[in-house]
Parts: structure tokens; sequence; C-alpha cells
């Protein structure tokens, strides 16, 4: 096969909709293997009806779960080239005087604690072969307060924190680490308004952002920096948010 992927393993979280199988979809398409996990396997039934032919194993998976990584591993196999950790979920907008330990909990479980996770058992394969590529999907709450709750906004922040320490520890084993921070992307995200002050301030704060795009224009962003056209990119943290970010 040819393609930017051709010959290498890829895991993508996140698969089974929006932003991850956008992605998950053009590294198969550029002739990857795709490991393709999603905590739902609905959607990863669906994701793979629609890619036939295509080189993708589905895991049903849970990325808070070590039992649920350990699977994925046994999946891939052999070596993993890439893997790109885009699994997360929203808050409820709500500032701090106001967050539940539940929303707290949940969000940084997803967002940082799995993807801390799933990254620890994948970069002793990348370490052993002296060379791979991570990309983790921040957010615009990840470069500025005034995107989502204080839940989210911390967790993002915690995903751009633990880019620049991998990316500063792996470079010299050739092992490439960066972020992309999304801006609005159109996909089945959820996202509840809980508070009234947190409404507030950031449905004023969108009013200025630009409109949201497809889950397609951030996979092209991902696939960038995943792929070897990312060559001399380490510890970067891509904006990919339609100018939004230089407001
Ligand atoms: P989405 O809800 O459409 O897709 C996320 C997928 O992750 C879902 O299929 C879901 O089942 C899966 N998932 C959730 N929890 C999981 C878990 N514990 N283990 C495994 N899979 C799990 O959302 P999306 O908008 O495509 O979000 C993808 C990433 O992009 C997230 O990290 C999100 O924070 C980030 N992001 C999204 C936007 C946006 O506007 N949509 C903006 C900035 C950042």
């Amino acid at each position: 096969t040819e393609g930017r992927f051709a010959g290498q393993t890829v895991v993508v979280t996140g698969a089974g909709s929006g932003i991850g199988r956008a992605t998950a979809s053009r590294v198969a398409r550029e002739g990857g293997r795709v490991i393709a996990l999603d905590i739902s396997a609905d959607r990863l039934t669906a994701f793979a009806a629609e890619h036939d032919g295509l080189d993708i194993t589905t895991v049903t998976a849970d990325v808070t779960k070590d039992e649920d990584i350990a699977r994925v591993l046994e999946a891939a196999g052999g070596p993993i080239d890439s893997l790109a950790n885009v699994a997360g979920i929203m808050d409820d907008m709500t500032p701090l005087h106001e967050v539940s330990d539940e929303v707290w909990e949940r969000v940084f479980a997803v967002n940082v604690v799995g993807l801390m996770k799933l990254s620890r058992a994948v970069l002793p394969r990348m370490l052993e072969a002296g060379r791979g590529s991570i990309v983790n999907i921040a957010s615009e709450a990840g470069l500025r307060g005034s995107a989502a709750g204080v839940a989210y906004t911390a967790s993002k922040h915690a995903v751009v924190g633990i880019t620049r320490s991998s990316s500063f520890m792996y470079g010299p084993s050739g092992i490439r680490v960066n972020a992309v921070a999304p801006g609005g992307v159109i996909t089945n995200i959820e996202a509840r308004f809980d508070s009234a002050l947190g409404q507030d301030r950031v449905m004023g704060a969108l009013a200025v952002a630009p409109p949201p795009v497809t889950a397609d224009q951030l996979a092209a962003s991902i696939c960038f920096l995943l792929s070897d056209d990312g060559v001399n990119l380490n510890g970067a943290i891509l904006p990919s948010d339609g100018g939004w970010s230089a407001i």
C-alpha cells in the first residue's frame, strides 16, 4: 500500500465518533493498520462497516480501565508506530464554586488519566523501536480560560502539560509528542450548561469564535502531526481552530 501510514500500526481512541472517527478513517485510507478503540461497541461496528476492505481492528475499550488497555495492546500485537489520544468528554460549563465532584472526577478520568494510562502502556513499544509519534487532543480550553467550565479547562491544560513533558523526555529517543487544540467542531460530544454564570460567560466568549468545522478538518491537522510530515515538530500545541486562538 501507498500512503503516509503504509506499513504502520496506529492506535486511535474515540474512534467511534467525531474527531476520532475521522482520524481513524483517514489513517486507514492512507494505508495504515488502525487499532480503533471506543467505549461504544455499536459505534465501532458502524465505523468498521463503512470502511470495508481497509485494515481496521476494532476494540471496545474504556481508556480509564487497565484491563481494557491491556486488550488494546494485545490487539495491536507487535510494534505500535503512532497513537492518537482523541477520546474525551466535556464538562457542564460550571465555574469552580459550582463544580461537582462527579463531573470533576469523570472529566479527569477520561481526558487525563485515560490518556496517561494508554500512553504509558504504548510508550515501551515505541522506546524499543526507537521511533514513534503521539498526538494528544487538547482543546481551545487548553489554551485559554473562556472555552468551557473549570473541570474541562483544567483537564485540557493537563493534556498540554503531559504533551510538553513527554516531548521533552522522549525527544532524544526518536518519539515525537504533540497536541492539537481544536476550536469548535460538529460532533456528538455532549455539552450542557448547568450554570447560569458559566453559560453567560462562555456564550459571551463563543460569540467571537469562528463557526464550528467538520471532524475531517481536524483529522487533517492530527494526521499531519501523527505522520512523518510532522518530522520536525515535537512538543507543539497546534491550534486547529480557524484562527480563534489569534483573537
Ligand atoms: P464525540 O463525543 O463525537 O467522540 C468522542 C468518542 O470518544 C465517542 O465515540 C465516545 O464514545 C468515546 N469515548 C468517550 N469516553 C471514552 C472512554 N472512557 N474510553 C474510550 N472511548 C471513549 O466527541 P469529539 O468532539 O469528537 O471529541 C473528541 C476529542 O476532541 C475530545 O477529547 C474533545 O475534548 C476534543 N475536542 C472537541 C471539540 C468539539 O468542539 N467537538 C473541541 C475541542 C476539543
